[in-house]
């Protein structure tokens, strides 16, 4: 069969990996994808929003099943387009990707099936937005509603930055449609966790444990970015908390979303803030996280495009993942200056010494190829993710590569997975 991946970024790249390691697939197409993709892919110059294009393309070339990586084509409703088509296609429609697409949505969808999560309040007026901030306690968390690429939540020590957070949102609009409405939130303290699940309207399968690491600096410092670095299993998962995470929150959700009539048929991913009082909501995401899914895919065992076929078709309770007990564990090279604006073209050295590396893969993020000379091309430019007996192993492994590569002003952190490092109970699946 043939398969068409859309998105660019390393999360893209994994995937386009572990699809062809299906004996089902003869080829693989990814739009608009990076050189590093380009590899092992034909790539098309579409991109993820050209929603009609792409579905003309898959049309042409008689592509089997296409499989959408980012959130935003998802929220403009590219899978209702490919369905309404007769075409196949993985990742949820419209109306599911809200749960992403509007964090309004989502709290509303968890307070009324009574999930656990901050408690919030949702504005659209920038007085009643402070009035409401004066009886809350510091800090204060200030979500735009829509989609930010990763920068939409703020968090304020201050009740002064809280106020001009969300005068700038509000009313100076600086993340334009997506900041119509703001969320203001409880502050919740705990552990990270991320849990992702396909779920196919009616049942759901549980993929791999993982955490990543959305600090751009060592020790959880400076900004949020796209996602640092990831690894799994996360030992914060260990069975009892799995259960909990089904039962509480899952489980829940399928219902509420159900009796709604929404049919989310893809992965969804639960962004879990873990502390005594047991896993709350913080965020969710319809599609593969990035990093995690670049360690994730590299402990699948089973055929990913099984998987995913079964998620369309409802057959999600007939099939298993099995996962290999290895760790996986993502570190991302970053270009100088990302999260902020950063410099593109600066010359990769190293890479050909990953060629036959057979502990891991460096996924590509944001590179371009220019005669045998590869090239920065984004802020997240390569993400190297090996595999070891246990994280430990893998992190030796993963951080003994990144010494292989190097740019001009080539950034990254040194402490991928250190908090699971730290914790001794273990056990994450
Ligand atoms: P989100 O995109 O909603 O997951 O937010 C991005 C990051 O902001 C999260 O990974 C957390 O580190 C932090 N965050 C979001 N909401 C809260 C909250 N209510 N309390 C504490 N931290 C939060």
């Amino acid at each position: 069969m043939k398969v068409l991946v859309v998105g660019s970024g390393g999360r893209e790249h994994s995937l386009v990996w572990k699809i062809r390691q299906s004996p089902r697939v003869e080829k693989v197409y990814c739009a608009p994808g990076n050189s590093g993709i380009g590899e092992m892919a034909e790539l098309v110059p579409m991109g993820p929003d050209e929603i009609e294009k792409l579905a003309d393309f898959a049309e042409r070339e008689k592509i089997d099943l296409t499989v959408v990586g980012p959130e935003l084509p998802l929220t403009l409703g590219i899978s209702d387009f490919f369905e309404k088509r007769g075409q196949k296609i993985f990742g949820p429609n419209r109306e599911a990707a809200r749960l992403e697409g509007s964090k309004a949505f989502a709290k509303e969808i968890l307070k009324e099936n009574n999930i656990a999560t901050a408690s919030f309040s949702t504005f659209t007026d920038s007085n009643s937005a402070k009035r409401y901030l004066a009886e809350q306690r510091p800090p204060y968390v200030i979500k735009a509603d829509g989609l930010a690429g990763g920068k939409g939540v703020i968090i304020c020590p201050s009740r002064e930055e809280a106020e001009s957070t969300i005068d700038n949102i509000l009313v100076g609009k600086v993340f334009g449609q997506a900041g119509a409405k703001v969320v203001i939130e409880e502050f919740l303290e705990g552990e990270e966790a991320s849990f992702m699940a396909l779920i196919d309207g009616n049942h759901f399968l549980s993929l791999a444990s993982s955490q990543d690491h959305k600090r751009v600096f060592d020790g959880d410092r400076g900004p949020n970015t796209g996602g640092m670095g990831a690894y799994s299993p996360a030992p914060v998962i260990n069975s009892a908390m799995h259960r909990r995470i089904v039962d509480e929150i899952l489980e829940p959700l399928i219902k509420g979303l159900k009796k709604r009539g929404v049919n989310f048929r893809g992965v969804l991913y639960v962004g879990l803030m873990i502390a005594g009082d047991g896993p709350k909501v913080l965020e969710f995401n319809v599609r593969f996280g990035d990093p995690e899914c670049q360690p994730v895919m590299m402990r699948l065992k089973s055929d990913l495009v099984d998987l995913m076929e079964a998620t369309i078709e409802g057959r999600l309770d007939e099939i298993k993942a099995e996962w290999d007990s290895d760790s996986g564990v993502c570190v991302v090279l970053c270009a100088h200056g990302y999260p902020g604006s950063y410099e593109k073209g600066k010359e990769i050295r190293g890479l050909e010494k990953l060629y036959d590396w057979n502990r891991g893969f460096a996924f590509h993020g944001g590179t371009v190829k220019e005669g045998a000379r590869w090239l920065t091309s984004g802020g997240r430019v390569l993400g190297l993710t090996a595999r070891g007996v246990n994280i430990e192993e893998a992190v030796r492994e993963v951080y003994q590569a990144v010494g292989k590569i190097q740019w001009e002003g080539m950034h990254y952190r040194t402490d991928i997975a250190q908090r699971a490092l730290k914790r001794d109970e273990g056990g994450g699946s």
